[in-house]
């Protein structure tokens, strides 16, 4: 069974202004795919794990062939990265944490510290790669890290709860070189209910709700 490009949840135009539908095509249509492609050609040497999801074979990269573990790491971490990016996004999101979300972020002080803090450490990624909330599975204590390239939290031991992408293709065509502001109107799409959603998954099983083929 081959991994799946798995359809956006709303419209290419429906995340404008904060993110603008070219953008979102290519992001997609091009560079989602294009992991989706790249892993699926990496597994065709190995079918003996054919039937691991994406998260599986993040968590224990050690034990992926050594021939294919760079193109797992890059294009399954791809893969799930994105899978998890456009569904903690909606039109119409942002405003206040709720429920459980709200009470994890409040060890970084109030709303606007944490907003601060995450979007300081995704302007400071050199490079590209992602900024995440993440945390340990079975602990309540969430951190914020962030990660070059398309390396997963998950091969860190760590359970994504929502990450930033802040790779040029996510935001030059519209925001040019200022990845600051477009770290800052992000959170004017995030999706409360589904990232608490992932909490309780977090909480549930210490994995995410949905491993991605
Ligand atoms: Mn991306």
């Amino acid at each position: 069974m081959a991994f799946e490009l798995p359809p956006l949840p709303y419209d290419y135009s429906a995340l404008e202004p904060v993110i603008d539908t070219q953008t979102m095509k290519l992001h997609h249509d091009m560079h989602h795919a294009a992991y989706v492609k790249n892993a699926n050609a990496a597994l065709e040497k190995h079918p003996s794990l054919a039937s691991k999801s994406a998260e599986e074979l993040l968590r224990d990269l050690n034990a992926v062939p050594e021939d294919i573990r760079t193109a797992i790491r890059n294009n399954a971490g791809g893969h799930s990265n994105h899978s998890m990016f456009w569904k903690i996004m909606k039109p119409g999101g942002g405003g206040n944490p709720t429920g459980a979300i709200a009470d994890l972020l409040k060890k970084f002080g109030s709303f606007d510290d944490f907003k601060t803090k995450f979007n300081d450490a995704g302007a400071k990624q050199f490079g590209s790669g992602w900024v995440w909330l993440a945390a340990k599975p079975g602990s309540n204590d969430a951190q914020i890290i962030s990660t070059p390239n398309q390396d997963s939290p998950i091969s860190q031991g760590l359970f994504p709860i929502f990450g930033n992408d802040v790779w040029e293709h996510a935001y030059y065509l519209k925001y040019n070189n200022r990845r600051p502001e477009y770290l800052a109107a992000w959170w004017n799409l995030i999706h409360w209910d589904e990232i608490n959603k992932r909490l309780a998954s977090l909480k549930q099983h210490g994995e995410p709700a949905m491993s991605h083929r």
